[in-house]
């Protein structure tokens, strides 16, 4: 896609699921990728190796560079040094994606402080901060900068038992509409996707589980749940040039899923 060969990229959340395709997908574009990682390094290296054997034939070959980084997402100091790590190792910082993210079900009336402001630290308190380091870094560089929050189609359908990851989705749609507006005129565009049902380790309970799924599926209307790669698509369309007039939009990935199902067929009166 235009406009990608040799930009550098965070991904958040990155040695797993949707942002293990997107650092993939985004090697595979041409760019430097830096895959933060919370606990698993395995993991990390088992993304950057795919990444690189995709983008180059083998591991760090065809000049694209790829840096790996822990760091925890609710924590500020983290976030400081993965944001500085990539700038001092590949010299600047073009392109967030703010994809780390948790779920904790648990009806709405017993869900405790600590686990609410867990989600929403991760979810949303965390992309915000990331995305403030970005911005301080194009602006004080005078450079363009591309930011990809990774919501869900829960930004807009209420998900009864998952309240903090609602509200932190829901959150995420005026975070990326606000800084949007806020930064357009500085050269900073920023969106996001939405995923529907996807196939990733978050999902493992109906991944892997024949009638659950079939169950999911019933709800979509494209009788399918969505790949990784499929979700990695759109982040690089709205990462490259292809997209350089977007800025503020949530591109909804969901076969269909936020079309009111229940409407497939007519109502009696
Ligand atoms: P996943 O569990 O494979 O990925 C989540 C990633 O976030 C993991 O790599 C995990 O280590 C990382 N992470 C969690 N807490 C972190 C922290 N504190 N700091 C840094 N990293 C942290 O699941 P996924 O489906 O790939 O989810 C990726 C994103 O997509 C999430 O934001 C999720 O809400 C969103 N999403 C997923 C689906 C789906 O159906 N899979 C649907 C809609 C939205």
């Amino acid at each position: 896609m235009k406009g990608l060969a040799g930009k550098n990229a965070l991904i958040t959340g990155a040695s797993s699921g949707i942002g293990q395709a997107i650092a993939i997908r985004l090697a595979q574009e041409g760019c430097n990728i830096a895959i933060n990682y919370r606990k698993s390094v395995e993991e990390a290296r088992d993304t950057q190796e795919q990444a690189m054997q995709k983008a180059c034939g083998q591991v760090e070959d065809c000049g694209r560079r790829s840096l790996l980084i822990q760091g925890d997402v609710s924590r500020e100091e983290d976030i400081l040094n993965m944001v500085n790590q990539t700038i001092e190792q590949f010299g600047n910082l073009d392109i967030l994606v703010n994809n780390a993210g948790i779920q904790k079900e648990c009806p709405a009336h017993e869900v405790t402080a600590k686990d609410f402001d867990q989600v929403l630290s991760v979810n949303l308190r965390g992309a915000f901060l990331c995305a403030r380091e970005m911005i301080k870094h194009c602006l004080n560089q005078n450079r363009p900068g591309v930011i990809i929050n990774i919501s869900s189609v829960h930004e807009v359908i209420p998900r009864p038992f998952y309240v903090s990851y609602s509200v932190s989705k829901g959150g995420m749609e005026n975070l990326t509409k606000t800084l949007a507006l806020e930064y357009a005129a500085r050269g900073i565009r920023v969106n996001g996707i939405a995923p529907g049902a996807t196939i990733t380790p978050i999902n493992r309970d109906w991944v892997e589980d024949p009638e659950k799924s079939a169950v999911v599926k019933s709800h979509i209307p494209m009788a399918r749940a969505g790949t990784a790669e499929e979700m990695a698509a759109s982040v690089a369309f709205l990462a490259s040039d292809d997209a350089s007039y977007i800025t503020g939009q949530t591109l909804f990935i969901d076969g269909g899923l936020t079309l009111y199902a229940d409407f497939r067929e007519a109502w009696s009166a």
